[in-house]
């Protein structure tokens, strides 16, 4: 267990306690496998990836423990227009928004304060109170180079 998750399983232990969820070691493994992945992931990449790593952890805990780690802030849902749903750890990070490429999938990422300007000023300006927004750009990588699968 690295330190400077402490925080992180805190938290997560916290969420379990106050909505009566159980607290297992399954839970938390699914935990420690989301804060160290790279980059946005799917619950059955997610799941794969645990696989390989030696885990007996069940599809089901997977699906669930992701849905739970939303509710409690740890993971952010992502939708790129796929219809897919993408996770990433929401824990530690940088407010950011993201460029997704149509034609090789690759989805980078980007942080311009300008924008978090904006939307402070919406939300202030028609008494909106923010939980969360997505601002996604879609295009094409403009150099062949690195439009690639
Ligand atoms: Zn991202
Ligand atoms: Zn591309």
């Amino acid at each position: 267990m690295k330190i400077n998750h402490k925080q992180a399983i805190e938290d997560f232990k916290d969420f379990l306690k106050r909505g009566k969820h159980r607290i297992t070691p399954e839970r938390f493994e699914v935990l420690e496998h989301v804060l160290n992945y790279k980059g946005h992931f799917g619950a059955d990449e997610l799941y794969i990836e645990m696989k390989t790593h030696k885990s007996n952890v069940s599809r089901a805990t997977v699906y669930n423990t992701l849905e739970l780690l939303t509710h409690c802030d740890l993971l952010a849902k992502r939708n790129f227009g796929d219809n897919k749903t993408h996770y990433e750890s929401n824990f530690n990070r940088k407010n950011h928004d993201h460029l997704i490429c149509t034609n090789c999938g690759k989805i980078r990422e980007f942080s311009n304060p300008e924008i978090q300007t904006i939307i402070t000023n919406v939300c202030d300006e028609l008494g909106f109170e923010l939980s969360d927004y997505s601002f996604n750009i879609f295009g094409k990588c403009k150099n062949p180079e690195d439009c690639k699968q």
